[in-house]
Protein backbone atom coordinates (compact mmCIF):
# COMPACT_ATOMS: atom_id res chain seq x y z
CA UNK A 1 0.00 0.00 0.00
CA UNK A 2 1.48 3.43 -0.90
CA UNK A 3 0.18 6.65 0.28
CA UNK A 4 0.45 10.60 0.09
CA UNK A 5 2.13 11.94 3.28
CA UNK A 6 -0.69 13.45 4.88
CA UNK A 7 -2.34 10.47 5.12
CA UNK A 8 0.06 8.58 6.30
CA UNK A 9 0.96 11.16 9.04
CA UNK A 10 -2.80 10.26 10.17
CA UNK A 11 -2.25 6.56 10.04
CA UNK A 12 1.39 7.01 12.18
CA UNK A 13 -0.24 9.06 15.13
CA UNK A 14 -3.08 6.01 15.38
CA UNK A 15 -0.38 3.27 14.50
CA UNK A 16 2.30 4.48 18.07
CA UNK A 17 -0.53 3.69 20.51
CA UNK A 18 -1.37 0.33 18.87
CA UNK A 19 1.94 -1.80 19.28
CA UNK A 20 0.85 -2.76 22.81
CA UNK A 21 -2.08 -4.37 21.60
CA UNK A 22 -1.40 -5.69 18.23
CA UNK A 23 1.11 -8.50 17.43
CA UNK A 24 4.48 -6.95 17.86
CA UNK A 25 6.18 -5.13 14.59
CA UNK A 26 9.39 -6.71 13.34
CA UNK A 27 12.98 -5.53 15.13
CA UNK A 28 15.17 -4.41 12.51
CA UNK A 29 18.83 -4.92 12.46
CA UNK A 30 20.34 -3.09 9.08
CA UNK A 31 24.12 -3.89 9.11
CA UNK A 32 25.61 -2.18 6.23
CA UNK A 33 29.11 -1.46 5.24
CA UNK A 34 31.32 0.70 2.79
CA UNK A 35 32.36 -0.63 -0.29
CA UNK A 36 32.24 -4.33 0.77
CA UNK A 37 32.31 -6.33 -2.61
CA UNK A 38 30.24 -9.58 -2.68
CA UNK A 39 32.81 -11.08 -4.39
CA UNK A 40 34.79 -10.78 -0.65
CA UNK A 41 31.49 -12.96 1.12
CA UNK A 42 31.86 -16.54 1.34
CA UNK A 43 28.12 -16.83 1.29
CA UNK A 44 28.36 -15.57 -2.53
CA UNK A 45 31.53 -17.08 -3.25
CA UNK A 46 34.23 -16.06 -6.21
CA UNK A 47 36.49 -18.60 -7.79
CA UNK A 48 39.30 -16.66 -5.76
CA UNK A 49 37.91 -18.23 -2.55
CA UNK A 50 39.45 -14.84 -1.15
CA UNK A 51 37.96 -15.39 2.76
CA UNK A 52 35.35 -17.60 4.72
CA UNK A 53 32.62 -14.86 6.65
CA UNK A 54 30.68 -17.10 8.57
CA UNK A 55 28.46 -14.48 10.25
CA UNK A 56 27.91 -12.79 6.80
CA UNK A 57 26.83 -16.15 5.70
CA UNK A 58 24.67 -17.31 8.74
CA UNK A 59 22.19 -14.51 7.39
CA UNK A 60 22.44 -15.69 4.27
CA UNK A 61 21.90 -19.14 5.53
CA UNK A 62 18.93 -18.23 7.91
CA UNK A 63 17.16 -16.12 4.95
CA UNK A 64 17.41 -14.67 1.62
CA UNK A 65 20.74 -14.02 -0.57
CA UNK A 66 19.57 -11.36 -3.44
CA UNK A 67 21.86 -12.03 -6.34
CA UNK A 68 21.00 -8.96 -8.18
CA UNK A 69 21.16 -5.96 -5.94
CA UNK A 70 21.18 -3.10 -7.81
CA UNK A 71 22.36 0.60 -7.03
CA UNK A 72 21.07 3.63 -9.01
CA UNK A 73 24.08 5.49 -8.67
CA UNK A 74 27.68 3.53 -7.17
CA UNK A 75 29.04 5.59 -4.63
CA UNK A 76 29.01 6.63 -1.34
CA UNK A 77 26.65 9.49 -0.06
CA UNK A 78 24.05 8.54 -2.30
CA UNK A 79 23.69 5.50 -1.94
CA UNK A 80 23.16 6.23 1.90
CA UNK A 81 20.49 9.09 0.71
CA UNK A 82 19.00 6.29 -1.84
CA UNK A 83 18.45 4.11 1.12
CA UNK A 84 17.06 6.51 3.61
CA UNK A 85 14.46 7.83 1.10
CA UNK A 86 13.83 5.09 -1.24
CA UNK A 87 14.30 7.79 -4.37
CA UNK A 88 17.04 8.33 -7.16
CA UNK A 89 19.13 11.03 -6.23
CA UNK A 90 17.88 13.71 -8.72
CA UNK A 91 14.87 13.73 -6.21
CA UNK A 92 16.87 13.40 -2.82
CA UNK A 93 19.55 15.73 -4.00
CA UNK A 94 22.04 13.60 -3.01
CA UNK A 95 23.89 13.18 -6.79
CA UNK A 96 27.55 13.03 -5.67
CA UNK A 97 30.00 13.20 -2.68
CA UNK A 98 32.11 16.16 -3.90
CA UNK A 99 29.49 18.82 -3.08
CA UNK A 100 26.61 17.17 -1.58
CA UNK A 101 24.54 17.71 1.41
CA UNK A 102 21.73 15.64 2.68
CA UNK A 103 18.31 17.63 3.24
CA UNK A 104 17.38 16.04 6.72
CA UNK A 105 14.25 17.56 6.78
CA UNK A 106 12.94 14.76 4.16
CA UNK A 107 10.69 11.79 4.68
CA UNK A 108 13.17 8.86 5.38
CA UNK A 109 12.25 5.68 6.36
CA UNK A 110 13.80 5.75 10.00
CA UNK A 111 11.44 9.07 10.49
CA UNK A 112 8.41 6.94 9.84
CA UNK A 113 9.15 4.13 11.91
CA UNK A 114 10.32 6.51 14.67
CA UNK A 115 6.97 7.78 14.22
CA UNK A 116 5.01 4.81 14.80
CA UNK A 117 6.58 3.81 17.80
CA UNK A 118 10.11 2.67 17.02
CA UNK A 119 12.76 2.89 19.24
CA UNK A 120 15.56 4.07 16.38
CA UNK A 121 19.34 4.22 16.62
CA UNK A 122 22.29 5.34 14.10
CA UNK A 123 26.16 4.64 14.53
CA UNK A 124 28.79 4.31 12.46
CA UNK A 125 29.40 5.75 9.03
CA UNK A 126 26.90 8.53 7.96
CA UNK A 127 28.57 10.69 5.16
CA UNK A 128 25.54 12.90 4.62
CA UNK A 129 27.03 16.15 5.91
CA UNK A 130 23.90 17.05 7.91
CA UNK A 131 23.32 15.74 11.01
CA UNK A 132 21.26 12.36 11.11
CA UNK A 133 17.48 12.92 12.24
CA UNK A 134 14.67 10.76 12.67
CA UNK A 135 16.98 8.70 15.46
CA UNK A 136 16.75 8.83 19.58
CA UNK A 137 20.34 8.07 19.42
CA UNK A 138 23.19 8.65 16.77
CA UNK A 139 27.01 8.37 17.29
CA UNK A 140 28.48 8.73 14.02
CA UNK A 141 31.90 9.18 12.25
CA UNK A 142 32.52 12.57 11.07
CA UNK A 143 33.35 12.28 7.23
CA UNK A 144 34.72 9.35 5.66
CA UNK A 145 35.86 8.58 9.08
CA UNK A 146 39.38 6.90 10.03
CA UNK A 147 40.36 3.48 10.82
CA UNK A 148 42.10 4.17 14.69
CA UNK A 149 41.31 6.12 17.28
CA UNK A 150 38.61 7.93 15.47
CA UNK A 151 36.81 10.93 16.55
CA UNK A 152 33.30 10.78 16.28
CA UNK A 153 30.07 12.83 16.95
CA UNK A 154 27.63 11.81 19.33
CA UNK A 155 24.31 13.51 19.49
CA UNK A 156 25.87 17.01 17.91
CA UNK A 157 29.50 16.67 20.67
CA UNK A 158 31.99 15.58 19.31
CA UNK A 159 34.19 12.67 21.45
CA UNK A 160 37.14 10.88 20.47
CA UNK A 161 37.10 6.61 21.19
CA UNK A 162 40.40 4.58 21.78
CA UNK A 163 40.22 1.72 19.23
CA UNK A 164 39.74 0.16 15.93
CA UNK A 165 36.92 1.82 14.22
CA UNK A 166 34.88 -1.47 13.43
CA UNK A 167 35.33 -2.71 16.81
CA UNK A 168 33.71 0.33 17.80
CA UNK A 169 31.16 0.32 16.12
CA UNK A 170 30.33 -2.91 17.31
CA UNK A 171 30.69 -2.00 20.45
CA UNK A 172 28.45 1.24 20.67
CA UNK A 173 26.08 -1.04 18.64
CA UNK A 174 25.69 -3.58 21.90
CA UNK A 175 25.68 -1.15 24.19
CA UNK A 176 22.58 0.57 22.38
CA UNK A 177 21.04 -2.63 22.09
CA UNK A 178 21.61 -3.62 26.12
CA UNK A 179 20.60 -0.10 27.26
CA UNK A 180 17.22 -0.24 24.87
CA UNK A 181 13.47 0.53 25.99
CA UNK A 182 12.21 -2.96 25.58
CA UNK A 183 8.63 -2.35 25.51
CA UNK A 184 9.45 -0.97 21.87
CA UNK A 185 10.13 -2.15 18.69
CA UNK A 186 13.32 -0.84 17.24
CA UNK A 187 15.65 -0.05 14.41
CA UNK A 188 19.38 -0.19 14.59
CA UNK A 189 21.30 0.74 11.88
CA UNK A 190 24.89 -0.70 12.27
CA UNK A 191 27.19 1.21 9.39
CA UNK A 192 30.54 0.55 9.38
CA UNK A 193 33.24 2.53 7.73
CA UNK A 194 35.14 -0.97 6.47
CA UNK A 195 36.71 -1.99 3.79
CA UNK A 196 36.61 1.79 2.62
CA UNK A 197 39.83 3.05 1.49
CA UNK A 198 42.76 2.91 2.56
CA UNK A 199 41.75 -0.71 3.82
CA UNK A 200 43.47 -0.75 6.82
CA UNK A 201 43.21 -3.66 9.29
CA UNK A 202 43.15 -4.24 12.91
CA UNK A 203 46.08 -5.43 14.45
CA UNK A 204 45.42 -8.75 15.42
CA UNK A 205 44.63 -9.20 11.42
CA UNK A 206 47.65 -8.29 10.67
CA UNK A 207 49.20 -11.30 8.74
CA UNK A 208 45.93 -13.28 9.15
CA UNK A 209 46.01 -14.57 5.73
CA UNK A 210 49.20 -16.02 6.33
CA UNK A 211 51.04 -14.10 3.71
CA UNK A 212 48.93 -16.24 1.24
CA UNK A 213 49.29 -15.23 -3.01
CA UNK A 214 45.31 -14.75 -4.13
CA UNK A 215 44.41 -15.74 -7.26
CA UNK A 216 44.29 -12.58 -10.04
CA UNK A 217 41.23 -11.90 -11.68
CA UNK A 218 41.35 -12.43 -15.73
CA UNK A 219 41.19 -9.12 -16.12
CA UNK A 220 43.68 -7.36 -14.40
CA UNK A 221 45.70 -6.27 -16.86
CA UNK A 222 42.19 -5.57 -19.14
CA UNK A 223 43.58 -3.36 -22.70
CA UNK A 224 39.69 -2.06 -22.13
CA UNK A 225 39.92 -2.63 -26.23
CA UNK A 226 36.30 -3.15 -27.42
CA UNK A 227 34.89 -0.14 -25.25
CA UNK A 228 34.90 3.63 -25.85
CA UNK A 229 36.91 6.18 -24.12
CA UNK A 230 35.85 6.24 -20.94
CA UNK A 231 36.80 2.92 -19.66
CA UNK A 232 40.41 3.37 -20.76
CA UNK A 233 40.37 7.21 -19.44
CA UNK A 234 39.97 6.18 -16.21
CA UNK A 235 42.09 7.13 -12.93
CA UNK A 236 41.32 3.76 -10.93
CA UNK A 237 44.02 1.39 -11.41
CA UNK A 238 45.83 -0.64 -9.32
CA UNK A 239 48.48 0.35 -11.14
CA UNK A 240 48.59 4.05 -11.05
CA UNK A 241 46.09 5.63 -8.69
CA UNK A 242 46.90 3.81 -5.51
CA UNK A 243 49.25 5.98 -2.99
CA UNK A 244 51.59 5.34 -0.47
CA UNK A 245 48.48 5.17 1.83
CA UNK A 246 46.98 2.70 0.13
CA UNK A 247 49.62 0.28 -0.30
CA UNK A 248 50.95 1.10 3.41
CA UNK A 249 54.16 2.51 2.57
CA UNK A 250 53.15 4.98 4.72
CA UNK A 251 51.07 4.47 8.01
CA UNK A 252 48.06 6.34 9.46
CA UNK A 253 48.70 9.14 11.55
CA UNK A 254 46.35 8.38 14.23
CA UNK A 255 47.87 5.40 15.64
CA UNK A 256 48.61 5.22 18.89
CA UNK A 257 52.91 4.11 19.74
CA UNK A 258 51.62 0.72 20.87
CA UNK A 259 50.05 0.82 17.70
CA UNK A 260 52.68 1.88 15.34
CA UNK A 261 54.59 -0.48 16.64
CA UNK A 262 52.72 -3.10 15.45
CA UNK A 263 51.61 -1.88 12.32
CA UNK A 264 56.02 -1.86 11.78
CA UNK A 265 56.15 -4.90 13.05
CA UNK A 266 53.79 -6.39 10.02
CA UNK A 267 54.60 -3.84 7.29
CA UNK A 268 58.38 -2.95 7.52
CA UNK A 269 59.99 -6.33 6.67
CA UNK A 270 58.06 -6.77 4.09
CA UNK A 271 58.47 -3.37 2.57
CA UNK A 272 61.89 -3.47 3.16
CA UNK A 273 62.19 -6.87 0.43
CA UNK A 274 59.55 -4.86 -1.92
CA UNK A 275 61.96 -1.64 -2.14
CA UNK A 276 64.94 -4.17 -2.77
CA UNK A 277 63.19 -6.67 -5.12
CA UNK A 278 62.75 -3.65 -7.27
CA UNK A 279 59.94 -4.87 -9.47
CA UNK A 280 58.54 -3.28 -12.62
CA UNK A 281 55.46 -3.71 -14.80
CA UNK A 282 53.08 -6.20 -14.32
CA UNK A 283 55.47 -7.92 -11.47
CA UNK A 284 54.67 -4.55 -9.78
CA UNK A 285 50.72 -4.18 -10.47
CA UNK A 286 50.60 -7.77 -9.29
CA UNK A 287 52.41 -6.77 -6.19
CA UNK A 288 49.86 -3.88 -5.60
CA UNK A 289 47.17 -6.42 -5.90
CA UNK A 290 48.53 -8.79 -3.05
CA UNK A 291 49.12 -6.63 -0.57
CA UNK A 292 45.19 -4.64 -2.06
CA UNK A 293 44.00 -7.58 -0.91
CA UNK A 294 45.92 -8.57 2.38
CA UNK A 295 44.58 -6.05 3.69
CA UNK A 296 41.30 -4.60 2.35
CA UNK A 297 40.14 -8.29 3.04
CA UNK A 298 41.74 -8.20 6.65
CA UNK A 299 38.90 -5.31 7.00
CA UNK A 300 36.65 -7.74 6.55
CA UNK A 301 37.49 -9.71 9.20
CA UNK A 302 36.67 -7.80 11.80
CA UNK A 303 33.36 -6.59 9.83
CA UNK A 304 32.35 -10.52 10.10
CA UNK A 305 33.30 -10.91 13.25
CA UNK A 306 31.10 -7.75 14.90
CA UNK A 307 28.34 -8.76 12.30
CA UNK A 308 28.62 -12.06 14.78
CA UNK A 309 28.51 -10.36 18.12
CA UNK A 310 25.22 -8.69 17.29
CA UNK A 311 23.59 -11.84 16.08
CA UNK A 312 25.18 -13.61 19.07
CA UNK A 313 23.57 -10.83 21.45
CA UNK A 314 19.91 -11.00 19.34
CA UNK A 315 19.84 -15.30 20.09
CA UNK A 316 21.15 -14.67 23.80
CA UNK A 317 18.50 -11.81 24.51
CA UNK A 318 15.81 -14.45 22.93
CA UNK A 319 14.79 -11.77 20.29
CA UNK A 320 16.29 -13.09 17.40
CA UNK A 321 12.86 -15.27 16.02
CA UNK A 322 11.61 -11.20 15.53
CA UNK A 323 14.12 -9.36 14.64
CA UNK A 324 14.63 -8.82 10.87
CA UNK A 325 18.78 -8.37 9.77
CA UNK A 326 20.32 -7.34 7.16
CA UNK A 327 23.86 -7.30 5.98
CA UNK A 328 24.56 -4.88 2.88
CA UNK A 329 26.80 -2.89 1.57
CA UNK A 330 26.61 1.01 0.02
CA UNK A 331 27.57 -0.65 -3.44
CA UNK A 332 30.17 -2.85 -5.17
CA UNK A 333 33.58 -2.71 -5.63
CA UNK A 334 36.60 -3.85 -7.92
CA UNK A 335 38.67 -6.46 -6.35
CA UNK A 336 41.36 -6.44 -9.24
CA UNK A 337 38.19 -7.15 -12.42
CA UNK A 338 39.60 -4.36 -14.97
CA UNK A 339 42.80 -3.74 -13.41
CA UNK A 340 40.47 -1.57 -11.32
CA UNK A 341 39.75 -0.73 -7.38
CA UNK A 342 36.76 1.75 -6.54
CA UNK A 343 33.23 1.41 -7.88
CA UNK A 344 30.88 4.39 -9.96
CA UNK A 345 30.78 2.10 -13.03
CA UNK A 346 27.34 0.41 -14.34
CA UNK A 347 29.22 -2.88 -14.73
CA UNK A 348 28.38 -5.63 -12.33
CA UNK A 349 31.44 -5.15 -10.13
CA UNK A 350 30.30 -2.00 -8.67
CA UNK A 351 26.47 -1.64 -9.73
CA UNK A 352 25.86 -5.42 -7.65
CA UNK A 353 26.16 -4.78 -4.14
CA UNK A 354 26.02 -7.78 -1.35
CA UNK A 355 22.52 -8.02 0.01
CA UNK A 356 21.60 -10.84 2.45
CA UNK A 357 18.30 -10.90 4.89
CA UNK A 358 16.89 -13.51 7.35
CA UNK A 359 13.46 -12.87 8.92
CA UNK A 360 12.40 -15.71 10.83
CA UNK A 361 9.26 -17.59 10.16
CA UNK A 362 8.29 -15.60 6.71
CA UNK A 363 11.45 -16.07 4.59
CA UNK A 364 12.46 -20.04 4.18
CA UNK A 365 16.26 -20.70 4.90
CA UNK A 366 18.54 -20.60 2.28
CA UNK A 367 16.74 -19.26 -0.35
CA UNK A 368 18.47 -16.98 -2.80
CA UNK A 369 17.14 -14.85 -5.53
CA UNK A 370 18.05 -13.48 -8.54
CA UNK A 371 15.40 -10.61 -9.45
CA UNK A 372 16.20 -7.03 -10.26
CA UNK A 373 16.37 -5.76 -6.67
CA UNK A 374 17.60 -2.85 -4.90
CA UNK A 375 18.56 -0.67 -2.00
CA UNK A 376 16.04 1.53 -3.52
CA UNK A 377 13.95 -1.21 -1.98
CA UNK A 378 15.13 -0.72 1.23
CA UNK A 379 13.21 1.98 2.84
CA UNK A 380 9.55 0.24 1.45
CA UNK A 381 10.71 -2.87 2.41
CA UNK A 382 11.09 -1.84 6.05
CA UNK A 383 7.83 0.19 6.35
CA UNK A 384 6.38 -2.71 4.68
CA UNK A 385 7.66 -5.47 7.17
CA UNK A 386 6.34 -3.08 10.40
CA UNK A 387 2.84 -2.60 8.69
CA UNK A 388 3.33 1.00 7.67
CA UNK A 389 2.42 2.39 4.61
CA UNK A 390 4.67 3.35 2.12
CA UNK A 391 4.87 7.46 0.87
CA UNK A 392 3.95 7.48 -2.64
CA UNK A 393 7.01 9.55 -3.41
CA UNK A 394 9.35 7.03 -2.90
CA UNK A 395 10.27 4.78 -6.36
CA UNK A 396 11.23 1.45 -5.04
CA UNK A 397 8.89 -1.27 -4.32
CA UNK A 398 8.74 -3.49 -1.29
CA UNK A 399 10.01 -6.78 -1.24
CA UNK A 400 7.88 -8.50 1.75
CA UNK A 401 6.76 -10.84 -1.08
CA UNK A 402 10.15 -11.56 -2.74
CA UNK A 403 11.29 -12.54 0.91
CA UNK A 404 7.58 -14.50 1.67
CA UNK A 405 8.23 -16.37 -1.59
CA UNK A 406 5.83 -14.80 -3.42
CA UNK A 407 7.17 -12.70 -6.51
CA UNK A 408 4.52 -10.24 -7.83
CA UNK A 409 3.91 -10.88 -11.53
CA UNK A 410 4.63 -7.28 -12.02
CA UNK A 411 7.78 -7.30 -10.59
CA UNK A 412 10.63 -4.75 -12.18
CA UNK A 413 12.10 -6.49 -15.73
CA UNK A 414 14.47 -3.33 -16.27
CA UNK A 415 16.64 -1.04 -14.19
CA UNK A 416 17.28 2.94 -14.32
CA UNK A 417 21.37 3.30 -13.69
CA UNK A 418 22.41 7.74 -13.21
CA UNK A 419 25.98 8.70 -11.91
CA UNK A 420 27.31 12.06 -12.14
CA UNK A 421 30.53 12.74 -10.41
CA UNK A 422 33.25 14.00 -12.71
CA UNK A 423 36.07 14.36 -13.18
CA UNK A 424 37.51 13.92 -9.54
CA UNK A 425 38.27 11.48 -7.92
CA UNK A 426 38.85 9.06 -10.01
CA UNK A 427 38.09 10.79 -13.59
CA UNK A 428 35.01 8.05 -14.49
CA UNK A 429 32.93 10.04 -17.07
CA UNK A 430 29.47 10.39 -16.11
CA UNK A 431 26.56 7.84 -17.56
CA UNK A 432 23.35 6.97 -17.65
CA UNK A 433 21.47 3.56 -18.86
CA UNK A 434 19.03 0.52 -18.57
CA UNK A 435 19.93 -2.67 -17.01
CA UNK A 436 18.00 -5.77 -17.58
CA UNK A 437 18.53 -9.77 -16.66
CA UNK A 438 20.91 -10.15 -20.01
CA UNK A 439 21.62 -6.18 -20.84
CA UNK A 440 23.09 -2.91 -20.27
CA UNK A 441 22.55 0.05 -22.56
CA UNK A 442 24.86 2.51 -21.48
CA UNK A 443 25.00 6.29 -22.44
CA UNK A 444 27.94 8.38 -21.76
CA UNK A 445 27.27 12.21 -20.98
CA UNK A 446 27.79 15.31 -20.23
CA UNK A 447 31.97 15.98 -21.02
CA UNK A 448 31.26 16.83 -25.18
CA UNK A 449 32.28 12.90 -25.92
CA UNK A 450 28.46 11.59 -25.70
CA UNK A 451 28.33 8.19 -26.95
CA UNK A 452 27.08 4.59 -26.09
CA UNK A 453 27.76 1.21 -25.86
CA UNK A 454 25.87 -2.09 -25.19
CA UNK A 455 26.70 -4.97 -23.36
CA UNK A 456 25.32 -8.44 -23.59
CA UNK A 457 25.89 -10.54 -20.29
CA UNK A 458 24.83 -13.83 -21.84
CA UNK A 459 27.68 -13.73 -24.29
CA UNK A 460 30.13 -11.67 -22.50
CA UNK A 461 29.75 -11.52 -18.68
CA UNK A 462 32.80 -9.73 -18.02
CA UNK A 463 31.57 -7.13 -20.15
CA UNK A 464 34.86 -6.48 -22.50
CA UNK A 465 32.79 -6.06 -25.80
CA UNK A 466 30.02 -3.62 -26.80
CA UNK A 467 27.60 -4.17 -29.24
CA UNK A 468 26.18 -1.27 -29.73
CA UNK A 469 27.00 -1.21 -33.57
CA UNK A 470 26.94 -4.54 -34.21
CA UNK A 471 23.73 -5.36 -36.44
CA UNK A 472 23.00 -8.29 -34.82
CA UNK A 473 21.70 -6.19 -31.83
CA UNK A 474 19.86 -3.17 -34.00
CA UNK A 475 16.41 -3.93 -32.41
CA UNK A 476 17.70 -5.08 -29.30
CA UNK A 477 19.14 -1.12 -28.82
CA UNK A 478 16.06 0.64 -30.38
CA UNK A 479 14.12 -1.88 -27.53
CA UNK A 480 16.12 -0.76 -24.87
CA UNK A 481 16.66 3.03 -25.83
CA UNK A 482 12.99 2.49 -25.59
CA UNK A 483 12.75 1.54 -22.10
CA UNK A 484 15.56 3.82 -21.04
CA UNK A 485 13.38 6.43 -22.01
CA UNK A 486 10.53 5.25 -20.27
CA UNK A 487 12.11 4.82 -17.23
CA UNK A 488 13.16 8.22 -17.22
CA UNK A 489 9.88 9.40 -17.20
CA UNK A 490 8.53 7.06 -14.63
CA UNK A 491 11.30 8.09 -12.69
CA UNK A 492 11.17 11.81 -13.60
CA UNK A 493 14.73 11.78 -14.41
CA UNK A 494 15.78 15.84 -15.55
CA UNK A 495 16.54 16.16 -19.07
CA UNK A 496 19.46 18.02 -18.39
CA UNK A 497 21.77 17.93 -15.49
CA UNK A 498 22.59 21.07 -13.69
CA UNK A 499 26.72 21.62 -13.87
CA UNK A 500 26.76 21.15 -9.92
CA UNK A 501 25.53 17.79 -9.79
CA UNK A 502 28.58 16.86 -11.37
CA UNK A 503 30.43 18.17 -8.02
CA UNK A 504 34.12 18.38 -8.22
CA UNK A 505 34.94 21.42 -8.93
CA UNK A 506 32.71 23.78 -7.45
CA UNK A 507 33.14 22.00 -4.22
CA UNK A 508 36.41 21.89 -4.65
CA UNK A 509 36.77 25.23 -5.11
CA UNK A 510 34.40 26.05 -2.30
CA UNK A 511 36.34 23.51 0.14
CA UNK A 512 39.57 25.67 -0.79
CA UNK A 513 38.06 28.91 -0.24
CA UNK A 514 36.97 27.57 3.47
CA UNK A 515 40.69 26.87 4.67
CA1 LIG B 1 31.00 3.21 -0.53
Amino acid sequence: MKLPIALLTAFLAAAGSSFAASARPPNIVFIFSDDHAYQAISAYGDFRNLLQTPNIDRIAKAGMRFDRCLVPNSICGPARATVLTGKYNHLNGFPNNSNSTFDGTQVTFPKLLQKAGYQTAMVGKWHLGSDPTGFDFWQVLPGQGVYYNPPMIRMGERVQVPGYVTDIIGDLSLEWLKKRDQSKPFLLMSQHKAPHREWSPAMRHLGADGDRKYAEPPTLFDNYEGRGLAERDQDMTIEKTMTDRDLKFTAPPQLTAEQRKQWDAYYEPRNAAFRAANLQGKDLVRWKYQRYMHDYLATIRSVDENVGRILDYLETEGIADNTIVVYAADQGFYLGEHGWFDKRWIFEESLRTPFVMRWPGVTKPGSVNKDLVSNLDFAETFLDAAGIPVPAEMQGRSLVGILKGQRPADWRKSFYYQYYEYPSPHHVRPHLGVVTDRYKLVRFYGTGEDYWELFDLERDPQELRSVYNDPEYATTVAQLTKELSRLRTELKAPADVPPRWFGNTEGAARKKAKK
